[in-house]
């Protein structure tokens, strides 16, 4: 254990260290401004948050750290903790403070007997499901490969088994975190059970978590992949519906988005809205096919690649995602009807911006069937998530594409107000009620108050102590 000081009295004044001195105490790097790999390192998957910390550790092990946490202590400076960097919020990153990195803390230790694994912080969904794939095994995580495993679970992760097998948190037996005093505590539904509550939701709050204990489900071959269908209002409304009324094993994710120029889609169709919707069955090739089939009857597809494949492969190509600049709106709604769906068209027709997206998820299933106080994540009767974006190019045309997202989400709004902190972006901080609900919340800033009571993780959604 190293020994943390956070009183509140920040004992050490940054200018008094010496870089190479504080390099010495760590495994992994320690990257200052001027260093070559400055630029590389600070940057995050968002391309609109171009801040310039003081200093970058790239942690190796656990000692780093807690090393990491002690200095933030000592100096008083703000720290950002980063797993994969997808932060929507650009919490991965910060002006004049200190990243704590963990991406090269990649161990993965899979116990195929037991059905489970320890995974290091560093890891992202892709490799995760890459190494639990090669033995025929899957946990849930997000639908882009490069999001981290550790934000993602810190925020419930919503992924491609959730109707079947819930959400990220539903499959987290153990956490091992190092808290603000510097102890290292191996979380589990036994050991310190209110902190472990906490974690499955309430994000970066209460510690640095290291490595994960996740429960894995045989989900080596599956059914799915990409199917493409004209975005009219009446097929978005057929696709919603038959996502809910599929079982369970299928998990669908509908993406409204100009066609990219990719070759796969007939260049006809290239810039023209369509619905990209993303289909895993877990289960066989055969019954998976039945079941999908009613997908591919709503409209004849312009693309169909739905196919039996390993489950990793549901991750496809990111060339085309180099540092987006976006806003976004996120947001559940209680139903496709056909004035919303048709709504949503109309706006995703009307912008003119380079790409702007409605992306649709059909929830329910194993994720509904936990009781809405089991964990930090307290939206499990929610029915569909919505999650609103535009790119913008820059300064010029961020508070036009920030408005029209903001229209457009009134202009569907229906009876749920919650919305998932795992979307939530820079603007939309103020909504912690719509995150967590009042008995949430209270309970939240009581494990706070115990676990983190000189707020030194706050890079977050804060959950200020009590
Ligand atoms: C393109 C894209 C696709 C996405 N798809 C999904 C999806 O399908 N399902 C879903 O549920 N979410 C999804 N998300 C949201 C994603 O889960 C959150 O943005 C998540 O916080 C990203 O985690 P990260 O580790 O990549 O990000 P980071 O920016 O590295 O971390 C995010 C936050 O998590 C906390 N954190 C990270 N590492 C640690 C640690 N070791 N200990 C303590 N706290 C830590 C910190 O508070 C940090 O600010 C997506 C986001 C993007 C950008």
């Amino acid at each position: 254990m190293i020994e943390t000081r956070c009183s509140g009295i920040h004992e050490i004044d940054i200018r008094s260290l010496h870089l190479q001195e504080l390099r010495k105490e760590y495994s992994g790097k320690v990257i200052a401004e001027g260093d070559p790999e400055y630029d590389q390192a600070r940057r995050v998957f968002y391309g609109d948050f171009d801040m310039k910390p003081w200093l970058i550790i790239q942690a190796a092990n656990i000692s780093d750290v807690a090393r990491a946490i002690s200095l933030a202590c000592d100096t008083g400076l703000e720290l950002a903790v980063r797993g994969g960097g997808h932060s929507v919020a650009g919490f991965g990153v910060t002006d004049g403070g200190i990243v704590l990195d963990l991406k090269n803390m990649k161990g993965i230790e899979v116990d195929p007997h037991s059905q489970t694994a320890w995974v290091e912080a560093g890891n992202t969904a892709r490799e995760f499901a890459n190494t639990a794939g090669e033995y025929g095994l899957a946990t849930g995580l997000g639908d882009t490969g490069s999001v981290g495993v550790t934000g993602a679970t810190l925020a419930g992760g919503l992924g491609f088994l959730l109707r079947k097998y819930g959400l990220t948190i539903d499959d987290l037996l153990a956490a091992e975190v190092v808290t603000a005093d510097g102890r290292i505590l191996h979380v589990d539904s036994e050991a310190y059970p209110d902190l472990f509550w906490a974690l499955r939701g309430g994000g970066g709050n209460f510690g640095v978590v290291t490595r994960f204990q996740f429960r894995m489900h045989e989900v080596g071959n599956v059914y799915g992949g990409m199917l493409i269908l004209p975005a009219l209002a009446g097929v978005i409304e057929s696709f919603i519906s038959e996502a809910e009324a599929a079982p369970d094993e299928l998990t669908t994710i509908a993406n409204l988005i100009p066609a990219p120029p990719l070759p796969f889609i007939p260049p006809e169709f290239q810039g023209r809205l369509v619905l990209m919707g993303q289909l895993l069955y877990a289960g066989s090739a055969e019954k998976g096919e039945e079941i999908v089939q009613p997908f591919r009857d709503i409209s004849a597809p312009i693309v169909d690649m739905l196919k039996p494949m390993r489950y990793s492969e549901i991750y496809a190509s990111e060339q085309n995602m180099l540092s987006p600049k976006v806003v976004s709106h996120t947001m559940f709604l209680d139903r496709m009807d056909h004035d919303t769906a048709k709504t949503i068209v109309e706006h995703l027709q009307e912008s003119n911006a380079p790409m702007r997206a409605v992306q649709l998820r059909a929830l329910g299933g194993a994720m509904a069937r936990v009781a809405d106080d089991d964990t930090a994540f307290a939206h499990r009767q929610s029915r569909i998530l919505a999650n609103l974006g535009s790119f913008f190019n820059g300064p010029e045309d961020k508070e036009p594409r920030q408005l029209w997202v903001e229209e457009f989400a009134r202009s569907i709004h229906q009876k749920d107000n919650g919305a998932y902190v795992g979307f939530l972006s820079a603007p939309e901080l103020g909504r912690i009620a719509d995150v967590y609900p009042a008995p949430t919340w209270s309970r939240l800033r009581e494990v706070k108050s115990k676990y983190d009571p000189d707020n030194i993780f706050r890079l977050n959604l804060n959950i200020p102590p009590e």
